[in-house]
């Protein structure tokens, strides 16, 4: 049996090339693509000569339909607009998305909802073993701790994340909400800035800090009369997303079209 063929969008990105490193790196699948927008400087060149190495035997494309065709799974860290392309491809190829885009509008979610009609559709706004436990703790606290503890989420990322609050904020935001029997849209406390009056009895705040090249943190706060509970996550090295998204796109090889996320695939 041949091992499943992986195609790689937004190659050249962060997370990328951590991805085509951590596929290269395995025995259970192969590259068979990368993918990066017209008029890249990546565009026609060997990928592994393009990264700074030996070559591989996978040249870069602008194309996305051929490419996507040959794929068992299509692993996607790019953009919502380029993701929402790619999942209407991967659907047509019946082969597995993994998307770890962040800053998804509910229009791409609906979107990505109708690609997932025809195959299966793996989406985490953070594809980290610790991150995903750290959801489960959030939602029990969060239920254990009544509501005169306020929550408060903070985040930092490096300096280039474009969207604020990160994506695993949003979802550690909803878990605590859920713990709470109500959902973030219900509980969330609108950006801060001047004279924000004083806080919501019950709502969820986010704080989000953009600098130098933080990986990415979060701290869960659970702040009540006379102490604290703070549940903290830290990642210091992007493989762990890189490490998750394989391990997802291996294990939706024997799904059925759906939309699954990293609770599924990890077993939480
Ligand atoms: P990045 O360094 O900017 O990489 C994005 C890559 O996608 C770039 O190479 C970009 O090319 C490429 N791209 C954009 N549109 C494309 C298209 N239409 N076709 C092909 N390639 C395209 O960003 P990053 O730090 O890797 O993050 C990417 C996304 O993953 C963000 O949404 C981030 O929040 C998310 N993320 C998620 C997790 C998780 O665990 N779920 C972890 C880390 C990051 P150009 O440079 O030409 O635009």
């Amino acid at each position: 049996m041949t091992t499943p063929g992986i195609v790689i969008t937004g190659a050249s990105g962060r997370m990328g090339r951590m991805l085509v490193a951590e596929v290269l790196a395995s025995d259970a699948c192969r590259l068979v693509g990368a993918l990066e927008r017209p008029g890249h400087d990546w565009i026609g060149r060997d990928l592994g000569e393009a990264m700074g190495g030996a070559p591989i035997g996978v040249i870069v494309s602008d194309d996305p339909v051929g490419t996507i065709a040959r794929a068992q799974a299509v692993i996607d860290f790019t953009s919502p607009a380029a993701t929402v392309a790619f999942a209407e491809l991967t659907a047509q190829a019946r082969a597995v998305h993994v998307i770890g885009t962040t800053g998804l509008s509910p229009d791409d979610l609906g979107k990505i909802a109708a690609a997932a009609r025809h195959a299966p559709i793996i989406r985490a706004g953070n594809m980290s073993l610790g991150v995903n436990l750290l959801l489960g703790l959030t939602r029990r606290v969060a239920a254990a701790l009544g509501p005169d503890w306020d929550i408060e989420i903070v985040e930092a990322h490096h300096r280039m994340k474009v969207d604020a609050p990160s994506g695993t904020a949003l979802m550690l935001g909803e878990a605590a909400a859920e713990g709470r029997g109500a959902t973030l849209d219900d509980l969330r406390t609108p950006a801060r800035e001047g004279m924000t009056g004083a806080r919501i009895p019950g709502s969820i705040g986010f704080a989000a800090i953009r600098g130098g090249d933080v990986v990415g943190e979060h701290d869960v706060i659970f702040a009540g009369p006379g102490e604290r509970v703070v549940l903290r996550h830290l990642a210091t090295d992007r493989a762990i997303f890189a490490r998750g998204a394989l391990r997802a796109a291996l294990w939706g090889q024997d799904k059925g079209p759906g939309e699954y996320d990293m609770a599924d695939v990890l077993g939480l």
